[in-house]
């Protein structure tokens, strides 16, 4: 890391797609024979979906994963040829633009007969995964509603308007390892997949596992692995470190010190001035702030400048937060250096660090980096 500030370049979120396909191939190499879907909802956790979604394809991810039929019509649009699968929708969803597109809709009960009033509409058979609730309690179709859910499909399939490409679930505890809760809702699903097997679906894929499973259970894999935190190179274990998964950090969030200054004892710092100095000291200004995605509730949150790691002092603003040097004399300013607040190099703090500071988890830290810090792609797009 230089300390020579680049011109125009004052705060910036870099992305090392380099980094994104070594984790692919990574988790591939764990999950081999399943496939991996690359989830790149919300933006690639913040990362930006389109470059971070053809870096996965390159690196060997056969499926793309996203929560909303507009995130699947983007990837689509953008040139993306694998299948995509969505699996969020509302009555208000453009379930005719996703068929007409070829995008893979998951269903969980009501939307079956809008998914297969655009097939109508459209003359064209809807690609279809079914969704079982094995214990989540969110989407997913309950296990009493099961067999009706796979017997409507399934005669639609016969009118030629679905097919039935796959049949899934999603964990609510994989990364607790330790909990038995899992053993359970992949029970479910054995038994919802032997259900469906059993009224004539044939389905390419079954899939559960998301990023923790994945790493953790291998009796969880089937035949896909829908994995987003993971290809971002963030652990999704409490307590243990990316590079302990064999994971590297895709992101990286900084910013050029927008101000120095020398102060003495007692300056009060920021708003509600909630911090105090005790002795003079040098304070730097940094200029990222909530509105760049900063989480205002965390305490004392890393900043390495100049190669030292430093706390946020006082109140995190909208566009700025404030650095105590806990220096009363530099020998140079640090003006226009570079302020670290997470990355992907082994001294830099990490997404989880932030995540510690503001009593959440790392994915919630990359995927609220606002869109005022521009995201500058490193290693690609091939
Ligand atoms: C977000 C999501 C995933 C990916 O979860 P990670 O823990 O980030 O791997 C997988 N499946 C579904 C249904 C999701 O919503």
């Amino acid at each position: 890391m230089t300390n020579t500030p680049s011109p125009g370049v004052e705060r910036q979120a870099i992305i090392d797609l380099d980094a994104l396909r070594h984790n692919v191939q990574h988790i591939a190499d764990i999950a081999r024979p399943a496939r991996i879907m690359a989830v790149v909802k919300a933006d690639g956790y913040g990362h930006g979906a389109v470059p971070c979604a053809r870096a996965a394809v390159e690196a060997g991810a056969a499926w793309l994963g996203v929560a909303h039929i507009t995130e699947a019509l983007e990837l689509r649009a953008a040139g993306l040829e694998v299948p995509i699968l969505a699996w969020l929708h509302t009555p208000s969803s453009q379930f005719r633009d996703a068929v007409e597109a070829g995008i893979d809709l998951g269903v969980s009960g009501w939307e079956l007969e809008h998914v297969v009033a655009a097939a109508r509409e459209l003359q064209r058979p809807a690609r279809v995964h079914l969704k079982i609730d094995t214990g989540l309690g969110r989407n997913g179709c309950p296990p009493e509603k099961w067999e009706e859910l796979v017997s409507s499909a399934m005669e639609h399939q016969e009118e030629g308007l679905l097919r039935v490409v796959g049949i899934f679930s999603h964990f609510a505890v994989a990364d607790e390892p330790e909990r038995e809760e899992t053993d359970l809702q992949i029970d479910r699903f054995r038994e919802a997949v032997a259900v469906a097997e059993d009224a004539g679906v044939d389905a390419e894929v079954r899939h559960i596992a998301n990023t923790p499973a994945t790493l953790s259970r291998p009796d969880s894999h089937f035949d896909l692995v829908r994995v987003g935190v993971g290809i971002f190179g963030l652990s999704p274990f409490a307590g243990q470190k990316p590079v302990e998964l064999g994971l590297r950090p895709v992101m990286t969030l900084k910013a050029t010190v927008a101000g120095c200054k020398e102060v003495p004892a007692g300056q009060g710092v920021s708003y509600g001035l909630r911090y105090t100095t005790t002795e003079p000291t040098t304070l730097a200004l940094v200029p990222l702030g909530y509105a760049d995605g900063v989480p205002r509730a965390s305490d004392g949150g890393p900043v390495v400048i100049g190669g030292k790691r430093y706390r946020v002092c006082g109140r995190i603003a909208m566009d700025q937060l404030v650095v105590d040097l806990e220096a009363a004399h530099l020998d140079a300013s640090v003006l226009g250096h570079e302020a670290v607040l997470f990355g992907s190099g082994g001294e830099d703090p990490g997404a989880d660090d932030w995540a510690d500071a503001a009593n959440t988890i790392n994915y919630e830290i990359v995927a609220r980096i606002g869109a005022r810090v521009p995201r500058v792609y490193l290693g690609g797009p091939a």
